[in-house]
Formats: structure tokens, sequence, C-alpha cells
């Protein structure tokens, strides 16, 4: 199997979203044990699994994180922080959290299904 790097966001996909502008509630929340469950196959798969946050911004929001990481034992390869600010996020090899793929298929043909759409070009937008 070749060995993948998966990113993953993480407010509202490894834990609950933490308060704007509350640190403090960084070590507060709990991770969804589904995703960590994942996450930690992936790693014992071989694959690279990043962590890809904006918590950066807050104050000591890079140190507390790691901290959290480390409490809960959840695999990281590499932290990034500086995510930036978006309400949408349009990217051709991104996978929502909340449409069951988690439970329904694996990661690698996930990106199989991905890759086949962007061969056949549906996932691409049409030039003009
Ligand atoms: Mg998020």
């Amino acid at each position: 199997m070749k060995k993948r790097t998966i990113a993953f966001d993480l407010d509202a996909t490894i834990c609950n979203s933490i308060r704007r502008f509350h640190p403090e509630d960084i070590l507060k929340v709990k991770p969804y044990p589904k995703m960590v469950k994942l996450m930690r196959e992936l790693k014992a798969e071989g694959h690279e699994v990043i962590i890809f946050t904006r918590r950066g911004c807050l104050p000591n929001g890079r140190k507390l994180t790691k901290k959290w990481i480390k409490m809960h034992d959840i695999p990281c390869d590499k932290l990034i922080t500086n995510k930036p600010h978006y309400d949408l996020l349009i990217d051709d090899r991104s996978m929502s959290p909340f449409n069951g793929w988690i439970s329904t298929g694996t990661v690698e043909s996930q990106i199989e299904l991905i890759y086949e759409q962007m061969k056949k070009k549906t996932y691409r937008p049409r030039k003009k």
C-alpha cells in the first residue's frame, strides 16, 4: 500500500470547536473517539498524519494544542497552526468528516475515488 499524507482539520473535525478567543478551552475539549480511532489506524498503517488548524492565532494556541494532542495520545507527525480563516474550503483532495466515509470505506478507496473523478474531469471546473 502506498503511504499517504493525511491532513486533519482540528476544530469540529477531531473535537468540538473551542469558543473563539478562549484558549483556555483547548485543554477542556474532548476528542471524537471515532476520529482518534481512524487517526491511530492510519498511523499504524504507516501513513503520515498531519493536524492543520488556525489555533496559532490564539495566545499559547500552539503550545496548548500540542499539550492536548499529547494528553489524548492523538497521532500527529506534524502540527501546522497557521491555517488561514475561511468560511468555505474548496479543495480537489478534500473529504468532509460528516459524509460517512469514515465508517463506510477505507481512506485508500476514498483517495482512489477522488483520483478517478479527477481523471474523468468530473471533479474539475469546465474551461470557458
Ligand atoms: Mg474546523
